[in-house]
């Protein structure tokens, strides 16, 4: 379906706007979209669907500050 609003393409990153591309329904994720011409370009690979999840997976691991403290002093 032609996306209703405009919003970031997840294939290429700039912006779609309204009628230039398809909406996805992602369950658990909401609504995406991307260009028509992207939806072509790169259909059946998985571009931007990786840089999607490895977003997702970045976390920031806090390190326990006493520890390195207590070295520091002893
Ligand atoms: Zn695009």
């Amino acid at each position: 379906m032609r996306n209703k609003y405009p919003g970031r393409c997840y294939r290429c990153g700039r912006l779609v706007k309204t009628g230039e591309g398809h909406f996805e329904r992602i369950a658990g994720e909401g609504w995406r979209v991307q260009h028509a011409d992207c939806a072509i370009k790169y259909r059946g690979t998985d571009v931007g669907l990786t840089a999607t999840n490895t977003k997702n997976e970045q976390k920031i691991k806090k390190e326990p500050l006493s520890a390195a403290t207590d070295k520091g002093l002893k």
